[in-house]
């Protein structure tokens, strides 16, 4: 093929789409198939306090154990899962994992402030969500507070009334709400303030170059201020380092979650008394 012929990148580009579409169909076939034979794991990425390095809750993420190909995370099946409409039967899923989860943990003596699940786009509009959530809860006999679900920046912004109602249904139920990856999502202020939310998560593309990044700094600084200030508390997501967490602590950032205090695993390898090391003046569990 002649090189840089128009028609012939077309050709190229149009018929990698078509693979990709295809493979899309098949993940999304396969994906099915794995929930119903019980592929689908939950794991459980612990959410320390900043001031003293307690794990006071987790947020549950959704794993792929592939009996061919390992451990597969939710980036590489989450898109075709969106597309083929079964991330609701896979949210759904989640939840109930989860409050399984904190039943037993609340039954053998551990004690946590919550448990957060992600919930996408989808499962959020389509409108019974307070319903399954009451009968999630009912199910684990969970008291709704232990709860925290999980709703994108971005998502909550798409139809920010809609949004609003649902996330007040939830509110009413006693479950707790938190904004995800806050800062991507093109908030406007105003809109913010009439979502009756308990947390912000910063994301973690903020969190990075901390505390050298001045404009990542500032954005922290900001949302940690505006946070507070709309009277909620704030997780940073995608906390690494010590000097990271250090820095957040300083800006009186309340919770953090990263690979420096722990990463997602299975619930029985999760780590409850770590050895914790003084940093400063302040005790994180981070190596
Ligand atoms: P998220 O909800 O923002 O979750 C945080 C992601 O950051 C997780 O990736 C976590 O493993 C990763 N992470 C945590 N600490 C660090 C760190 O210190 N450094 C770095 N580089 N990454 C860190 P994961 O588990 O691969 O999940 C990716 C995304 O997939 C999640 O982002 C969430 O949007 C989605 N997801 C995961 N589980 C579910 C689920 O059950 N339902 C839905 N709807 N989405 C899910
Ligand atoms: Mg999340
Ligand atoms: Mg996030
Ligand atoms: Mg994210």
């Amino acid at each position: 093929k002649a090189k840089g012929s128009g028609r012939s990148t077309y050709a190229f580009y149009s018929q990698d789409l078509t693979n990709q579409a295809r493979q899309r169909v098949e993940l999304g076939t396969a994906l099915r198939q794995a929930l119903e034979q019980r592929q689908l794991v939950a794991y459980y990425q612990p959410v320390h306090c900043l001031r003293d390095g307690r794990i006071i809750g987790f947020e549950a993420l959704v794993r792929w154990d592939h009996p061919d190909h390992g451990l597969i995370s939710p980036a590489a099946f989450i898109p075709a899962a969106e597309e083929s409409g079964l991330i609701s039967s896979i949210d759904r899923w989640m939840l109930q994992q989860a409050c399984r989860q904190i039943r037993g943990w609340l039954d053998s003596g551990r004690s946590l402030d919550f448990v957060a699940v992600n919930i996408s786009s989808r499962l959020f509009t389509r409108g019974e969500l307070d319903l399954h959530v009451s009968q999630v809860l009912a199910e684990s006999r969970l008291e709704p507070g232990y709860l925290m679900l999980e709703i994108t920046e971005s998502a909550v912004m798409e139809d920010a009334d809609a949004a609003m109602i649902i996330l007040d249904r939830l509110r009413e139920l006693g479950v707790r709400l938190a904004i995800d990856d806050f800062g991507t999502g093109y908030s406007s202020l105003a809109r913010l303030k009439r979502m009756r939310v308990h947390k912000l998560k910063i994301d973690q593309g903020f969190v990075r170059g901390l505390p050298h990044d001045p404009e990542n700094a500032a954005i922290t600084r900001s949302v940690i201020g505006l946070a507070h200030n709309l009277g909620l508390s704030v997780v940073a997501e995608g906390v690494e380092t010590a000097e990271q967490a250090a820095f957040l602590l300083e800006e009186g950032c309340d919770l953090g979650q990263g690979f420096g205090f722990g990463r997602p695993c299975a619930p029985e390898r999760i780590e409850w008394d770590l050895e914790r090391m003084h940093y400063g003046q302040t005790r994180l569990a981070l190596p």
